[in-house]
């Protein structure tokens, strides 16, 4: 007997069913752009992410935490993936975030250039850099001022092993008029830095409550947690 009402109706879908309608929400949305899907995995084991990668095709995973990142892209080197770190990223860490990371999206500050370029492996090939904004200039969150990614942009631009390919913000959720000048701020800022830096290709804001949103103001990545993987877990102390 199968039908409504059984157990296993009731359990939660994992990742791989969720992402195909997150992908057909993500492509109505684009209206035929390309917007890449960054499946967050923190909190996420290994075996989670394998799965979805081997089920369904997902290649690019966002990590918070360097040590987490680490030992998940160990367990899994044998997949072609590419790590992004979207978690503020501590001066101390840069030489295990340019060893880990193919990406990283959290660059705020001047200070973290110099040693991520030092310790990228130049067989690697660049790092890539996002800069984030904290565009609603809410004073606890990471991300540099808006008017300071000019300087940053050119910073990146010194450094061989590095190379900008654009911008990143979270803006406070909620109310959906302050989200929608929010990124059409971060547009504006976009369109801006790519007319000076021609590797500039690339605007992440979006997250599970607010993609389509963000899409619609030109996102070209949203970073998706909880809508694909159901609500964290609480964090391993
Ligand atoms: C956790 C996180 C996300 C994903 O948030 P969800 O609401 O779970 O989709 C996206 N971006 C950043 C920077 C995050 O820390």
């Amino acid at each position: 007997m199968t039908g409504a009402g059984t157990p296993q109706d009731a359990r939660t879908p994992g990742p791989a069913e969720a992402l195909p309608s997150i992908a057909a929400r993500i492509e109505a949305a684009a209206g035929g752009r390309e917007v890449r899907l960054l499946a967050v995995s923190k909190t996420r084991t290994a075996a989670e992410i394998r799965r979805l990668a081997e089920r369904c095709g997902q290649r690019h995973f966002g990590e918070n935490y360097v040590q987490e990142a680490m030992a998940k892209r160990a367990d899994l080197e044998d997949l072609p993936l590419v790590w992004h770190l979207i978690g503020h990223l501590q001066s101390n860490k840069c030489r295990e975030a340019a060893e880990t990371f193919d990406w990283i999206e959290s660059i705020d500050r001047e200070k973290l250039l110099a040693p991520l370029d030092r310790y990228r492996a130049p067989a690697r090939g660049p790092l890539e850099l996002l800069i984030q904004v904290n565009i609603d200039a809410e004073p606890s969150k990471s991300g540099c001022r808006p008017e300071q990614v000019g300087a940053l942009a050119s910073a990146i631009a010194g450094f061989p092993r590095l190379r900008l390919r654009g911008l990143m913000a979270i803006p406070a959720p909620g109310d959906p008029h302050r989200l929608a000048a929010a990124f059409a701020a971060m547009r504006r800022l976009f369109e801006a830095l790519r007319r000076d830096h021609p590797t500039v290709d690339t605007l992440s804001m979006g997250m599970s409550e607010d993609f389509e949103l963000a899409i619609a103001h030109g996102a070209t990545e949203v970073r998706i947690g909880t809508a694909l993987f159901g609500p964290r877990p609480p964090r391993a102390p």
